[in-house]
């Protein structure tokens, strides 16, 4: 009754922690924001995942302004 089960050192599924993802690699919930780019590859896109397409809430806030504030009437004086 010997278990030799040799421990089970299995590479967390080979996810590239590269920064950036290339035009391929963008998927419908990916951000889109332009980070760079190479030549072999070209546009190198942000490419974490967002809940909001099409960008992430950082570069969602470099790429809006935010809506001005409304004026009131005690502004004006
Ligand atoms: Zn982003």
């Amino acid at each position: 009754m010997s278990d030799d089960a040799a421990s089970g050192n299995v590479d967390a599924a080979q996810y590239q922690q590269r920064e950036g993802a290339t035009i391929l690699e963008l998927r419908i919930f990916s951000c889109r924001y332009v980070i760079g780019s190479d030549d072999s590859v070209g546009a190198i896109f942000c490419g974490v995942t967002v809940i909001k397409p099409p960008y992430c809430t950082d570069h969602r806030a470099l790429c809006y302004l935010a809506p001005p504030k409304p004026l009131k009437v005690s502004d004006l004086r």
